[in-house]
């Protein structure tokens, strides 16, 4: 069979030049040394491994798996494995450079890394994603471990897959050792709170936001493009603290209703709807989709994907707050224009770190073998993820650079100073 290469995407930024385009303004706005700009744009370790597994009909199928530790400076590396059709070394580079600012961001000592296997689960059957799932965390045994690479869910993987990975990375040293994986079920030694904990921080940092543009949440309009797991949590705890959310959205499309969606509502449908929104009857289905970033509100929590706010349409954008809850949603080609407007973006290496803050809790109780309360969960998450706003809005006005720079520059000196103090060769 012919190998064809896959043609690139147009309209497309490529993730690890968007990255980078930010981190060489924080660089320069710091004057980092040449010789530290070099050690954290280059990624410490990049692993491709081929995976040949046998498919359900007999036949043997030969998978792309990928492993990138950015850095370690600060710790072990903790970063999620994705499993999608679009995983490529650029993509996997970005995110787990991603991971390391934003480990530093939230001040957990850990460094960032990114997996991922270029396949498509839903063709798959469970059998097919476990034997994928246990050749791949083999294939990196020597990679992964509780004091050296943490993994975690992301696009395509979840606590079934993660406990697929602790299973076999036990087995393959003769005894259980629960840390290597966060994101487990609560069994095997998930957290309390995990669940909710990226769409929980979201809500904490937009607080804390509003309360330095001295928006009301009482009186505070909102809308989130995203209703999966951290679009709804976020939507629902910052509407339980009284904040009316009109708009919100899922692939099935935007629903508007100006008095106020009832999110507890809209959750229970969509559970009972195979996960979608179609046909919910609490607002009503907008005619075109992307309307919904363009509404007139306060808040606008883009929670569903990347590049979605562009050059094309940031203009257009009315909210005077920008809450990423989503990684990577706004086209680093659009930050001028966003700015320009004075719109106040919490980015993401902020806005949805609360999910690897209650990952290296979860990690912390594995390896205390004690398991915390939902309530110490929280209390510490949200003590956490405000710290790390009030850090980077000072740096925001200090260095007077946009919050996403601010956080940018909160990374790239803690892990500067780091690497000073440990040293090279
Ligand atoms: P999810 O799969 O639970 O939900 C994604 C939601 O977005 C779904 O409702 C889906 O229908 C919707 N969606 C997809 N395409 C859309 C579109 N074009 N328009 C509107 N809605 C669309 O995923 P999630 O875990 O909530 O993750 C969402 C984002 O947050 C991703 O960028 C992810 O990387 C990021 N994130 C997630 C976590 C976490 O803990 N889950 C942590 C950090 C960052």
């Amino acid at each position: 069979m012919a190998y064809i290469e896959p043609a690139p995407i147009k309209d497309h930024e490529n993730p690890f030049e968007s990255m980078m385009s930010r981190f060489i303004i924080a660089a320069e706005k710091l004057g980092l040394e040449d010789e530290v700009y070099n050690v954290l744009k280059s990624p410490d370790k990049q692993v491709l491994v081929s995976l040949p597994i046998t498919m359900d009909n007999g036949s043997i199928q030969v998978f792309e798996g990928y492993r990138v530790i950015h850095s370690n400076i600060l710790g072990p590396s903790k970063g999620g494995v994705r499993y999608d059709m679009d995983v490529n070394l650029d993509e996997v580079k970005a995110l787990a450079a991603w991971m390391t600012w934003k480990c530093a961001v939230v001040d957990i000592p850990y460094g960032g890394a990114k997996g991922g296997i270029k396949c498509d689960p839903r063709k798959m059957s469970a059998g097919e994603i476990e034997r994928l799932t246990r050749a791949y965390t083999t294939a990196m045994a020597e990679v992964f471990g509780p004091d050296r690479d943490i993994p975690a869910p992301d696009m395509g993987t979840g606590p079934r897959e993660m406990a697929w990975m602790m299973d076999e990375y036990s087995r393959n040293h003769g005894m259980t050792v629960n840390a290597v994986v966060t994101g487990k079920p609560i069994t095997l030694g998930g957290s309390l709170g995990r669940a909710e904990a990226t769409g929980r921080g979201v809500m904490i940092s937009c607080l804390s936001a509003m309360e330095k543009l001295q928006i009301n949440p009482y009186n505070s309009i909102i809308a989130v493009q995203g209703f999966g797991n951290v679009g709804s949590f976020a939507a629902l705890l910052l509407q339980e603290r009284g904040a009316k959310v009109v708009a919100i959205s899922d692939i099935s499309g935007s629903y508007y209703n100006e008095n106020g969606i009832n999110i507890q509502e809209a959750i229970d449908y969509r559970d009972n709807n195979e996960r979608t929104l179609e046909g919910f009857d609490g607002a009503t289905k907008m005619e075109d989709a992307e309307e919904l970033l363009f509404l007139d509100v306060d808040v606008l929590i883009p929670a569903a994907k990347e590049d979605v706010i562009t050059p094309k349409n940031a203009d257009r954008i009315q909210a005077r707050l920008i809450v990423e809850g989503a990684n990577g949603p706004t086209m680093a080609a659009a930050d001028e224009i966003i700015n320009k407007k004075g719109i106040m973006v919490v980015p993401d290496i902020l806005a949805n770190a609360g999910g690897v803050t209650v990952s290296y809790f979860e990690w912390v109780q594995n390896r205390l073998g004690y398991k915390w309360t939902r309530e110490r969960v929280n209390r510490r998450a949200d003590r956490t993820i405000r710290a790390a706003f009030e850090n980077v809005y000072n740096k925001h006005n200090r260095y007077n650079v946009p919050m996403r720079i601010a956080a940018y520059i909160v990374a790239i000196s803690k892990i500067n100073k780091a690497y000073k103090y440990r040293g090279g060769y």
